[in-house]
């Protein structure tokens, strides 16, 4: 089993009465999930959609998507699945960049796609997904007009299955080309790893245009049930998986720390949670101990990318919270199985444990390269290693500690300061409730170290406050020489925090006066 399209198909013949997928009061056993991407690609290919074809889709979660995923599997094409929240220009950049022929329309979405008609001269067919809309055919009467037959596939593993543009935190996004075989072997690696079963249930809260895709996709392999939410907002997940009886869920540092603060004013019941997972940027460890303070020791981390999607995971016993140990959670754990994992200098070399370099991974869940941008791809994946462009280190035991993104280190005075760290001294004082740690221009050291802080509701602390707490615990280099206050920071679709667009607000201007 090797395709995306193998997934509904293996699981439909494995657990065909168990309830494979819940949205919004609709549920699917896994007979029904792979009856309807039966019809689906039996329906675009009788409409002449063939190898040539790409997909792209534009919706907020519903579990069409994964239906359009596994279909596009079976037909042998692959999707692109778009951020909602990128401008229309970017979007139509996207949609263009990708070749892609066929545009899906979620629900409140048909007019902003109909809108950017005039620009999309690529795009053959209009599908939406949930209305009936001028210009489209609609979804369910494809559905209904085909044959429920397993379709014939010649789909290999490796074809590009997906071609996701990466999460545009520290650039403009870039095409990602997975295979079939990449994203298979991690989604096997994830579930093993996270020991997901069939009595599992996942809140599913982050979007599925994302790699953060990966446990819908681990639990259907195993005949678990994905319960999906349209978007994330914090109440309503607290509010699913007490009604749901979810036993996982897997989030952003960002959403739980908001949890966090709303667990406490409200009384929830999610005594079903067995596993709650974190990935996609660090997690101060004085609010992942407090995490699991409040939710219980059930966490474990993954770190992983588009490009690569199962890397590295902190294991649930390795969430110390006191005596030695305890520096583990300021680490990203071991590699997963299939995964290899190094940290080189400049010069390529591996480097002896305790020293800071670039991570790379190795593996079969690695990315094919760059679309369309052999140089990158070269660059990237030179030795066969692909280059995480983050930096870090691995201990004498393995595990392997991220120091921060390579794009963000601040050289202020010829040191060099690896903001997470900073951050990381923030979030310890009690006001803090997020953290931003950038780098200004300066006239004397060329950068600063400038902090932006947003504070927790009626806690106070100045400036002076702060940036004394950071030199009883930092070198001085490293404390912030400025903090800024404001009421929110930006993020990314996944709740990352843009340092980029942090920063961007300390250097405008700037560069015309160098000039
Ligand atoms: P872009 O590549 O466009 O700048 P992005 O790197 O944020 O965007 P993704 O592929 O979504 O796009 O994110 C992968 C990155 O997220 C990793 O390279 C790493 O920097 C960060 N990350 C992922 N998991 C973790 C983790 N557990 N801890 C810390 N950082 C993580
Ligand atoms: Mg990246």
């Amino acid at each position: 089993m090797y395709t995306l399209g193998d997934i509904p198909r293996c699981s439909a013949r494995s657990f065909p009465t168990r309830t494979a997928i819940s949205f919004e009061g609709t549920s699917l056993t896994y007979a029904e999930l792979n009856q309807r991407v039966n019809r689906l690609c039996n329906s675009l290919r009788v409409q002449g959609i063939g190898k040539e074809d790409r997909l792209a889709v534009l919706s907020e979660n519903t579990y069409k998507y994964l239906e359009i995923y596994f279909a596009a599997g079976k037909l042998g094409i692959s999707v692109t699945p778009l951020n909602f929240r990128l401008a229309d220009p970017e979007i139509i950049h996207i949609i263009n960049d990708s070749e892609s022929t066929v545009l899906f329309a979620g629900d409140g979405y048909e007019e902003r796609a109909m809108q950017m008609a005039g620009s999309l001269p690529g795009i053959r067919q209009w599908i939406a997904m949930d209305n009936r809309a001028a210009g489209f055919d609609f979804y369910e009467d494809l559905l209904a007009s085909a044959s429920v037959d397993e379709p014939e596939s010649d789909t290999n593993e490796e074809d590009m299955a997906i071609l996701m543009y990466t999460g545009g935190t520290t650039g403009l996004p870039k095409g990602v080309m997975m295979t079939h075989r990449a994203l298979v072997t991690g989604f096997i690696s994830t579930a093993l790893t996270f020991s997901f079963s069939k009595q599992d249930i996942t809140c599913f809260v982050l979007p599925l245009f994302h790699v953060s895709f990966w446990p819908a996709f681990a639990h259907l392999l195993v005949g678990g049930k994905v319960v999906i939410m349209r978007r994330p907002e914090v109440a309503g997940v607290l509010e699913l998986i007490q009604d749901q009886r979810c036993t996982h869920i897997n989030a952003v540092p960002t959403l739980y720390n908001w949890m966090l603060q709303l667990v406490h004013q409200g009384a929830y019941d999610l005594s079903s949670l067995r596993i709650m997972t974190y990935a996609g940027s660090p997690f101060p460890p004085e609010l992942l101990k407090k995490c699991i303070e409040r939710f219980g020791p059930i966490f474990m981390q993954a770190y992983g990318m588009t490009e690569c999607i199962g890397g590295t995971s902190l294991s649930m016993e390795d969430h110390c919270l006191e005596g030695e140990r305890s520096r583990l959670l300021a680490s990203a754990g071991r590699p997963i199985i299939g995964v290899d994992v190094a940290v080189t200098g400049t010069d390529d070399k591996p480097l002896p444990p305790g020293e800071i370099g670039e991570i790379i991974l190795r593996g079969k869940c690695v990315m094919k390269g760059y679309w369309k941008n052999p140089d990158l791809t070269a660059e990237t994946l030179r030795g066969g290693w692909y280059h995480t462009g983050d930096m870090g280190y691995l201990d004498k035991d393995g595990y392997l500690f991220l120091v921060d993104r390579k794009a963000d280190m601040i050289v202020t005075g010829g040191e060099n300061v690896y903001p997470k760290e900073v951050e990381d001294v923030l979030y310890q004082h009690p006001a803090v409730s997020m953290a931003a740690v950038v780098s200004a221009p300066d006239e004397k050291w060329g950068e600063r170290v400038q902090a932006v802080v947003v504070l927790k509701p009626d806690q106070k602390v100045n400036e002076e406050e702060l940036i004394a707490h950071c030199k009883s615990l930092l070198a001085g280099y490293k404390c912030p020489k400025a903090i800024d206050f404001r009421d929110s920071l930006p993020t990314t679709a996944v709740g990352k925090i843009l340092r980029k667009d942090i920063k961007k607000t300390f250097w405008q201007g700037y560069e015309r006066t160098i000039n």
